[in-house]
């Protein structure tokens, strides 16, 4: 990798401010973490500068508190669910920054974990203010990013801070970038991606970026219905974006260009007026949706169709559901996938919040090559662009 890591650096007795990921789904009236992935993947870090006698000193963001104290939003739950996995006391503090915090990492012992409060309670925070930066590096002699989830932030605690310490990956870091880079650079063919989610536009960026790199393109959820409508089909009451249609037009010439077959659902199962629990279900041709019917899933003749062709191929992203499957009934077409593509003999990797949700979810995690930890990131990744917080860490002398 281009980037130092904490593997290339000593840590032993030096005070680390490692900058984590733990924005993790809390319920905050029973303090249940549906999901701790983000957690699990980062304690290989924080076990690596735990056995190589460093003073751990972490800090994450937590939810949206827009810069004020919100007290559901505190890190604790969350660095007691570390202590927990970990096996090991973490030490939570009231704020990121001050006095006392400052006095208190003075007391920090080889091997003692501290957490710091949620460092957007600071309105500097987001606003990547050199001050508050400064403030927060202060505390420490060396900084580890390991949040790749923010990495596409600008932040104080993901950029801000490494003006003032050296600062390298951590070993999460490290791994997202290796194996997506991969990816981009070397990967195996046939190179498959499997697209879907609400909107074209949020993924126009990776599709243009990826087409060039890949061999197959298969789209649904909701995004499939502006293509399908891009090539002249009727698509009922489904969410469309106007003002995307000619440049999914463009895209599909892309593909039809880079000689990547695009293929969009054959059939598709609608509703009748409202996405809701209990609506009436109906499989349709994608060649005949009835005009007052809306797309939430894709059909059966798709699921196998898409099986089909993911079958051969020896690398496989996924980014973005095939239906509405927060809804059980509408979550076929995305846990069929999700099952199929476990099964493979292939590199799999899973980008996008909700597509790694419903991994999770089903327990098949381990089955894949990879679930990223950063929904927004990954696809920042995808798109090609730099990302603020991998950009900012010191690089390897080449
Ligand atoms: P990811 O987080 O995996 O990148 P997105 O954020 O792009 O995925 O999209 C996820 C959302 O897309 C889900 O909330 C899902 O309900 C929605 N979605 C998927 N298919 C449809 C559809 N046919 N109509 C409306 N919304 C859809
Ligand atoms: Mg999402």
């Amino acid at each position: 990798m281009l980037k130092k890591t904490v593997r290339d650096i000593e840590v032993e007795g030096e005070k680390v401010l490692v900058r984590v990921d733990f924005n993790v789904p809390l319920n905050t009236n029973t303090g249940v973490i549906s999901d701790d992935s983000r957690i699990r993947a980062s304690l290989p870090t924080i076990q690596y500068l735990v056995d190589h006698k460093a003073k751990i000193i972490l800090c994450s963001h937590f939810g949206r508190p827009k810069g004020k104290i919100v007290e559901q939003l505190r890190m604790a739950p969350i660095a007691r669910h570390l202590s927990q996995l970990i096996g090991l006391p973490v030490d939570i503090m009231p704020d990121c920054v001050g006095k006392d915090i400052r006095n208190k990492v003075e007391t920090l012992k080889e091997k003692d974990i501290m957490f710091l409060e949620n460092v957007r309670f600071h309105p500097e925070e987001e606003a990547n203010d050199p001050h508050f930066a400064r403030e927060l590096a202060n505390l420490a002699d060396v900084y580890v990013n390991d949040a790749f989830g923010t990495a596409h932030r600008t932040h104080a605690s993901t950029v801000g801070v490494t003006k003032y310490l050296p600062a390298v990956a951590g070993l999460l870091m490290e791994k997202e970038l290796e194996i997506m880079g991969n990816l981009l650079h070397d990967p195996g063919h046939p190179f498959a991606c499997v697209i879907g989610g609400a909107k074209v536009s949020d993924k126009m960026g990776l599709l243009q970026n990826m087409l060039k790199r890949i061999d197959l393109l298969l789209v649904g959820g909701g995004m499939a219905a502006t293509f399908l409508k891009a090539q002249g089909y009727g698509v009922g009451c489904s969410l469309v974006e106007e003002d995307k249609l000619s440049l999914s037009q463009l895209l599909l010439q892309e593909a039809a260009e880079w000689n990547v077959p695009l293929l969009l659902p054959t059939d598709v199962v609608v509703v009748e007026g409202k996405i809701e629990t209990g609506a009436l279900t109906r499989i349709a041709p994608t060649t005949n949706i009835p005009t007052n019917s809306c797309i939430v899933d894709i059909g059966p003749q798709t699921i196998e169709l898409f099986c089909n062709e993911l079958r051969r191929c020896r690398t496989i992203i996924w980014n973005g559901p095939m239906g509405v499957y927060e809804t059980p009934e509408f979550s076929r077409g995305t846990r069929s996938l999700a099952s199929f593509i476990s099964t493979l003999n292939a590199t799999t990797v899973i980008g996008g919040g909700s597509s790694a949700e419903v991994v999770q979810e089903m327990g098949l995690t381990d089955k894949m090559t990879h679930v990223s930890t950063g929904g927004g990131a990954s696809l920042r990744f995808f798109e090609g662009a730099v990302l603020p917080g991998v950009e900012a860490l010191q690089n390897r002398a080449s």
